[in-house]
């Protein structure tokens, strides 16, 4: 039988490797023949939590075939996913963010849930089949969680997340904070990339009332070191959006000590984030306290005021 392919967005996080892992694991224990894939290069707070729980990375795929099921987990926009799936037979979605370009030509299963993190939604899939959950995915499960709640400071955190990461941890047998903020720590250096790597290390596409623009994300312990490399940050953001016809590009600057954002905008719509702000650019920043999610506090935001 041909294997179910399991994958999350292009520009892989951390929730989106260990999702597409964990479903692994869920679908086969179900009798499933399933493989977790990738759309990309795992980013190095991924690396961390992988070698930690001494887990190989999945296997990078570039496009899928007509016809070939597949499960996503970690987003449904079409502009975030694998090339080919238009035409692939989606079976599954597990999912935390809004319900966008998606759509289908036959039945599926959907799951989504309004909480912090793709890995708790499955955590709850585990309970429902009566599986156990064995401790080196419970360890990357708890990875994800850490990951897209910024270790639940995020205001995406929810009580039920905060919960699995706690029954995770006792499964994995690790100190939440400790190898937490190790995680987030390791994904924080950024010495290594090129301006054009650094934007699109964790960077989606949005379509909104025939607006396009790119949201991107660097997560840092000194927005001012990130800084230094500002006009290089700013051509090549301009670079990409001339490239993939944009009208906006918005990379925020997330501070994960202090809870903090510094945004740096391009493109011909800035006028669109002055608005939805009640900012005015200055040299195309912003600061932008207790921003830090840009799921809840950014996406939406622009979306409202296109
Ligand atoms: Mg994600
Ligand atoms: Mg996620
Ligand atoms: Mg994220």
């Amino acid at each position: 039988m041909e294997n179910i392919l399991i994958f999350g967005h292009k520009n892989p996080d951390t929730d989106t490797i260990m999702s597409a892992i964990a479903m692994e694991n869920l679908e086969s224990k179900k009798g499933k023949n399933a493989k977790a894939c990738r759309l990309g290069n795992v980013n190095k707070e991924t690396k961390f939590a992988l070698e930690y729980f001494k887990q190989e990375e999945p296997e990078l795929i570039e496009n899928v075939a007509e016809g070939q099921e597949v499960i996503l987990v970690d987003h449904n926009e079409f502009g975030q996913s694998v090339d080919g799936i238009e035409n692939a037979k989606i079976l599954r979605v597990v999912d935390h963010h809004k319900i966008g370009d998606f759509k289908t030509s036959e039945p599926l299963y959907y799951t989504a849930m309004p909480v912090g993190c793709t890995a708790t939604i499955i955590f709850g899939m585990y309970e429902q089949e009566k599986i156990d959950i064995e401790p080196k995915i419970a360890g990357l499960m708890l990875s994800s969680i850490i990951s897209d709640t910024l270790l639940f400071k995020s205001p995406t955190c929810t009580e039920l997340d905060v919960e699995v990461a706690t029954k995770l941890a006792e499964i994995a047998n690790v100190d939440i904070n400790e190898y937490g903020l190790n995680m987030l720590k390791a994904g924080t250096d950024l010495s290594d990339f090129s301006p054009a790597e650094l934007i699109n290390i964790d960077s989606k596409p949005f379509t909104t009332n025939g607006v396009k623009y790119q949201v991107a994300q660097v997560n840092t312990a000194s927005i001012e070191d990130v800084l230094k490399g500002k006009s290089e940050l700013q051509n090549a953001m301009q670079e990409f959006i001339k490239e993939n016809s944009e009208d906006l590009f918005v990379l925020l600057i997330t501070d994960i000590l202090e809870n903090n954002s510094q945004i740096l905008v391009v493109g011909s719509r800035i006028d669109i984030v002055e608005k939805a702000f009640g900012v005015e650019l200055e040299d195309n920043m912003a600061f932008l306290p207790g921003v830090v999610s840009r799921k809840k506090q950014v996406v939406p935001v622009i979306d409202k005021n296109i």
